[in-house]
């Protein structure tokens, strides 16, 4: 009980983003709301490097990590890197066969840009739960509306819009909460604390906000039967059914959550936080894994349980300056301890499990063992590439069947 307790407050989540769209100042400011204990730089237009971020690129870990924990009102936010390149397809798919949820950023002035749209097609084809942030709407020529738009026709997404900006490039000093009916203004923080104070909705924005909320319940109706229920009986919807809603709705993948702001300039991310935990899900809200036993044929489940048979995926090799090649490593089911023999299925090797690592953003951890849901950097294993899934020898299984396609030749 206490592990699915635990467990239910595990989110694993990508960030994608176009290149340039800020899926790095992002993921910089989650790591410092969520406990890094450096201060932010000096703010200035293009050079926004946190201090500590230079110390770390030195030491070659943070966000070059394959995957990084942090925590957020008493959830554990595992960030794994999810490259937004599109040359990258193989490992944007390993990847995003390795996570439960994402978070696409966009640029506010450019919207919806090609190689969202291609991460953004990959992520359908694996049911990755997403929502979406605006970002940059500091930026001369941003406009958020518009980019909501972009996201229903080049996405064929369904936005959730909510939040309506007050104010947009220089003037853009918040938002509007749309749930709650309130004013969100940014604080720009470059100091632990809230990133916003709490105010009335501006009087010249109350049409607009409330407008805007009948427009995201309608959305909800559409995609939610107990919202249409309320809908159609014209019943009020408390914050709280709308929050459960929204988090059915984004899980079964039928709509998109949307919030803005501006990374660079510390507005909005702690609401993009708060929606991370409220609304992406948690390793238990997604389907069991399917693979197949070792005769590539039989379909075998495996289910996020400690008390299953261990199985995890090997998604990505870094070598790391101290510790030497370290394998990434998502749990599936399971326990796996340092010092356990297990099998690589898909090679038919035995592997030994070294150590055990927790990779957090300016430290890494050791640990005696892993279980489901779990992402973990594993020492001295010597056969496995990315790819390969570690499993109990008793209980063999086959989690990755991905083919890829062979690249194309073009012939002139
Ligand atoms: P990535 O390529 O998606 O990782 O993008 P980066 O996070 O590296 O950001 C690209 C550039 O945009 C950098 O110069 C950032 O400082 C800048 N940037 C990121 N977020 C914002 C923002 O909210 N507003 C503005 N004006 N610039 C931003």
């Amino acid at each position: 009980m206490a592990a699915a307790d635990a467990l239910a407050k595990v989110r694993n989540i990508g960030i994608m983003a176009h290149i340039d769209a800020g899926k790095t100042t992002t993921t910089e400011r989650i790591l410092f709301y969520t406990g890094i204990t450096y201060k932010i730089g000096e703010v200035h237009e293009g050079a926004a490097v946190m201090d500590w971020m230079e110390q770390e690129q030195e030491r070659g870990i943070t966000i070059t990590s394959a995957a990084t924990k942090c925590e957020w009102k008493g959830h554990t936010i595992q960030i794994i890197d999810t490259p937004g390149h599109v040359d990258f397809t193989v490992e944007v798919e390993r990847s995003l066969r390795v996570l439960d949820g994402a978070v696409a950023v966009y640029d506010g002035v450019a919207g919806v840009e090609p190689q969202t749209e291609n991460v953004w097609r990959q992520a359908d084809k694996y049911n990755v739960p997403r929502m979406c942030f605006v970002n940059k709407l500091d930026r001369t020529g941003a406009d958020f509306n518009r980019c909501v738009q972009m996201m229903i026709e080049r996405l064929n997404a369904t936005p959730l819009v909510l939040q309506v900006p007050i104010g947009l490039e220089g003037d853009h000093i918040g938002v509007v909460d749309l749930i709650g009916m309130r004013a969100l203004t940014w604080r720009g923080e470059t100091q632990k604390g809230e990133d916003y104070a709490v105010e009335e909705i501006p009087a010249d924005l109350l049409d607009e906000a409330t407008a805007a909320r009948e427009k995201l319940i309608e959305t909800l109706a559409d995609v939610d039967d107990s919202v249409m229920e309320k809908y159609l009986e014209e019943a009020e919807l408390s914050p709280e059914e709308i929050k459960a809603a929204i988090r059915r709705a984004t899980i079964a993948g039928k709509a998109n959550p949307v919030l803005c702001g501006s990374a660079f300039k510390n507005k909005g991310v702690q609401p993009m936080l708060d929606a991370v935990v409220d609304f992406l899900p948690s390793p238990l809200d997604v389907p069991a894994i399917e693979g197949v036993a070792t005769d590539g044929e039989t379909p075998l489940l495996r289910k996020p349980d400690k008390s299953e048979p261990f199985s995890g995926l090997a998604f990505k090799i870094q070598t790391d300056k101290h510790l030497g090649k370290l394998t990434y490593v998502r749990v599936y089911s399971g326990t796996v301890e340092t010092g356990n023999q297990v099998i690589n299925s898909t090679k038919d090797r035995k592997e030994r499990i070294g150590k055990i690592y927790q990779m957090h953003a300016n430290k890494r951890e050791e640990r005696s063992s892993a279980q489901a849901g779990d992402i973990i950097a594993v020492q001295g294993l010597k056969q496995t590439t990315t790819g390969d899934t570690l499993c109990d020898p008793a209980n063999p299984v086959i989690l990755e069947s991905m083919t890829f396609p062979e690249p194309v030749i073009e012939v002139a």
